[in-house]
């Protein structure tokens, strides 16, 4: 099987490997590196990209079958064993299979030195490492895996190795894939992955992670790697725009980017990608299609956010420990007494103390751990509106609601088999909502306020005059009541601007049968301005601050 005349001292080995061959999947190779011949199992031509399993000139014919960026790793190896001329081959890289795709095999050999001939031989089995773990067939990247290794590499040097790691995110993928399909999906990560590597110019140091991400690893002795990296960036950016206009614009998308900039001797393989990619998440999240630099204050933050939101799922979990429904006194004018009552949540931690429902809620709405307190306070609310309109027959209280709750649960029938249970007509709960970007023009939000107002409850606009004021939301969404933001009524009495504000907003609301209430009134002045102006309710610290119900009922039964 072996055909080599030169080492017919080698027959006794070669009968053996021959053998071997036969019930072995690697394939076994002799190289009498003396005279420069090598011979391979017969099997190999089959796999890879070999014209004949034995030949001259070795490392030159070789060069059909290595892939180009691991050659040099190759090189160096095998003047090693040439210098040593004794010692172990053990490499793992890429060789071109029959299609020409790079594939990983391990080598591994054995340098045989034949003192009687004074020849030198590398006897040794090539095996195919598989291409899942290591090498992405659609991009023909290498994995993380891979980087894995090359970055402990540099650890292992303990030399001081600087640098950076990008990684880029194709923005929305999910939906590409949702849209158009997992090839078409396929082909815009390979598209990505060919212009990273226009950029860089080779594909050695780029590679698919997980997902829609690919990596650079960049080492250098620069001074200001987060501007490199976001040249890099950039560059790439503009050839992903460049590839799409050439392509008429058949398929739009865009690219996110995080760096970490690391030092090898301090920051373990693991700290290196989970930077880079909390960095990327940043990008994601601030709004795509940017690049962000690690940074440690940003961390450090979203640490605490998520270990405050692990806690507030905790209390959820453990009966909604340390949530109380604070109520704060609603004054109806032409009653002339405190006749309702606004609900709002309080959050009394074990670790963070006392929080104000501005720093919780956004936190619940972005784990929609909102919708199970929700509906907790949806059903404290009306329990204490039912206790209270035992002895005020015209009580009612005003619930918050929150984009959430609207858009991700069924809230209606959350409500309307929490209000039944506890009995009481639905006329006597309001539902606030904010007015806000999240909620105007959805019809979903259309179709939830339609339901709840066809149910009997009344509507309230919150917060109204601060961020969206869209005229058309208050028209079309069936809203009976307005509650003019604090803004417009801190100092009433002085500021002319906010008291021609106010006066119009009043006037527009009574135009359209609408009430208003007026929130955050605190002084007397303040008081007779909106009295005035002929406010139909009115909140404020001046009436009561929120209190515990115990404390409201002393106060005002
Ligand atoms: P909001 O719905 O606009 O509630 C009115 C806020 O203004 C309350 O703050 C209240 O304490 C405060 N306030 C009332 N009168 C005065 C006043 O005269 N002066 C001053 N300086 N402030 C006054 P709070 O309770 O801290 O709630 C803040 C926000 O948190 C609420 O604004 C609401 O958006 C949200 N929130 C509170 N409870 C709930 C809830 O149960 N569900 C939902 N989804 N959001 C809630
Ligand atoms: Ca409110
Ligand atoms: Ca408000």
């Amino acid at each position: 099987m072996w055909k080599n005349d030169d080492i017919s001292h080698f027959m006794k080995y070669e009968d053996i490997l021959s053998v071997l061959d036969e019930c072995n999947d690697s394939c076994i190779f002799i190289w009498n590196i003396t005279d420069d011949h090598y011979s391979i199992s017969r099997k190999a031509v089959d796999k890879f990209n070999l014209d004949n399993n034995s030949f001259n000139h070795v490392l030159k014919t070789l060069e059909n079958v290595v892939y180009p960026d691991d050659a040099p790793m190759l090189d160096e190896d095998v003047k090693r064993l040439i210098r040593d001329k004794a010692g172990l081959h053990n490499l793992e890289y890429r060789w071109y299979n029959k299609n020409h795709q790079p594939v990983w095999i391990r080598c591994k050999g054995q340098v045989v030195n034949d003192n009687e001939n004074n020849r030198l031989f590398l006897i040794g089995s090539i095996s195919e490492l598989g291409t899942r773990n290591k090498y992405d067939n659609n991009t023909s990247l290498s994995k993380e895996l891979v980087l894995e290794h090359e970055y402990k590499n540099f650890i292992n040097q303990n030399k001081t190795v600087k640098g950076y790691f990008l990684i880029i995110g194709v923005d929305k993928f999910k939906s590409i894939n949702e849209r158009y399909g997992t090839d078409i999906g396929d082909q815009v990560l390979a598209d990505v992955a060919q212009c990273i590597v226009n950029i860089i110019g080779t594909r050695k140091n780029v590679y698919r992670l997980r997902g829609d991400e690919f990596g650079i690893l960049v080492t250098g002795d620069g001074t200001d790697f987060d501007m490199e990296a976001k040249k890099l960036y950039k560059e790439v950016r503009c050839e992903i725009d460049e590839m799409i206009k050439s392509r008429n614009f058949n398929l739009f998308y865009t690219i996110s980017g995080g760096a970490y900039s690391f030092d090898a001797k301090n920051d373990s393989f693991a700290t290196m990608i989970k930077n880079a990619r909390f960095a990327l998440h940043r990008a994601k999240l601030i709004g795509r299609n940017i690049f962000v630099a690690y940074n440690n204050e940003d961390y450090n933050n979203y640490i605490k956010k998520i270990e405050l939101q692990d806690k507030l799922r905790d209390s959820i979990v453990n009966d909604f420990e340390g949530f109380e429904v604070y109520y704060q006194p609603v004054y109806k004018t032409n009653k002339n007494k405190v006749e309702g009552a606004e609900a709002l949540i309080r959050w009394n931690s074990k670790d963070y103390g006392f929080m104000s429902p501005v720093e919780f809620i956004p936190l619940l709405e972005e784990s929609y751990l909102i919708i199970p307190l929700g509906r907790w306070i949806i059903k404290q609310a009306t329990m204490q509106c039912k206790k209270w309109m035992a002895v005020s027959r015209d009580f009612s209280i005003n619930i918050n609601l929150s984009f959430v709750q609207i858009l991700k649960s069924d809230v209606v029938k959350d409500i309307v088999n929490c209000v039944n249970e506890t009995g009481i007509d639905h006329e006597h709960i309001v539902f606030e909502a904010t007015e806000s970007g999240k909620l105007d023009s959805n019809i979903m939000v259309k179709n939830v306020l339609t339901e709840l107002s066809g149910q009997g409850f009344d509507l309230a606009v919150d917060d109204f005059g601060t961020g969206y004021s869209n005229l058309r939301y208050i028209r079309d969404m069936l809203f009976k009541i307005i509650k003019v933001d604090r803004a417009f009524i801190q100092n009433i009495d002085s500021n002319k601007d906010n008291y021609t504000m106010v006066k119009f907003i009043i006037n527009m609301a009574h135009d359209l049968n609408l009430k208003v209430c007026v929130e955050g009134v605190e002084t007397e002045n303040e008081l007779s301005c909106v009295l005035e102006l002929g406010a139909d309710s009115v909140q404020g610290y001046y009436y009561g601050k929120p209190m515990p119900a115990g404390e409201f009922e002393k106060k005002y039964f």
